[in-house]
């Protein structure tokens, strides 16, 4: 059986719970290095990415996963996630460290006051079908290095940057386990992540 961690320091830990549950793996919450250790992959979820990087290194975190990371642990950042995972950061409080495991620069709070919250609908890559996104303090993807794969654009604020991937990391400025009230979930972020889990 497949087991995928959620990293459960801060942030929305249980919508991402029910997502793997959804897309058929065990999904466990992971605080401590033995959690981290007995996963195949982990979520880091959205949240706020200065809290999470604090507790990362109070929960003393932050090296065995960022060298975990950089042993190919596959992973999934949403929102705050993605800055996480982001080697440098526009826009972070002084001091805030990232795990660095995808070449790109992030923008925190990128989408500005307007556009604090919103939802559109994207192009998801892969197949090219229609997902619909929801945004929450987003950070968007600056810029980034030639090997990391653009996974998704918005079109709607400009052709930002939304949803990336590096090897066996993934990120989205989005919240792909948010269920819209009145829609079926749509869970082809984490299935994703599933099969780079299971295609190692
Ligand atoms: N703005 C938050 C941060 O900087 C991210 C918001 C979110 O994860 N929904 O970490």
């Amino acid at each position: 059986m497949t087991t995928i961690g959620v990293l459960a320091l801060q942030g929305d830990v249980r919508e991402h719970l029910h997502a793997l549950e959804r897309v058929g793996v065990e999904a466990v919450g992971v605080r401590r290095l033995a959690e981290l250790e007995a996963v195949d992959g982990l979520v880091i979820p959205g949240g706020e990415s200065t809290t999470i990087d604090k507790l990362l290194r109070i929960f003393d975190l932050y090296e065995p996963l960022k060298a975990s990371l950089a042993d190919g642990l596959p992973v999934l950042g949403t929102c705050a996630g993605m800055i996480m995972l982001a080697s440098d950061i526009i826009g972070g409080i002084e001091g805030q460290q990232t795990l660095g495991a995808i070449p790109m620069t992030v923008r925190r709070n990128a989408f500005g006051r307007q556009v604090d919250s919103s939802e559109v609908e994207l192009t998801w890559r892969p197949d090219g079908s229609t997902m619909h996104a929801t945004f929450i303090r987003a950070p968007w993807v600056e810029s980034f290095s030639d090997d990391v794969e653009v996974l998704a654009v918005d079109e709607a604020h400009g052709d930002r940057t939304v949803a990336v991937r590096h090897g066996n990391a993934i990120a989205t400025s989005f919240h792909p386990e948010v269920v819209a009230p009145g829609t079926t979930p749509d869970d082809r972020v984490h299935a994703l992540l599933v099969d780079i889990v299971q295609g190692r």
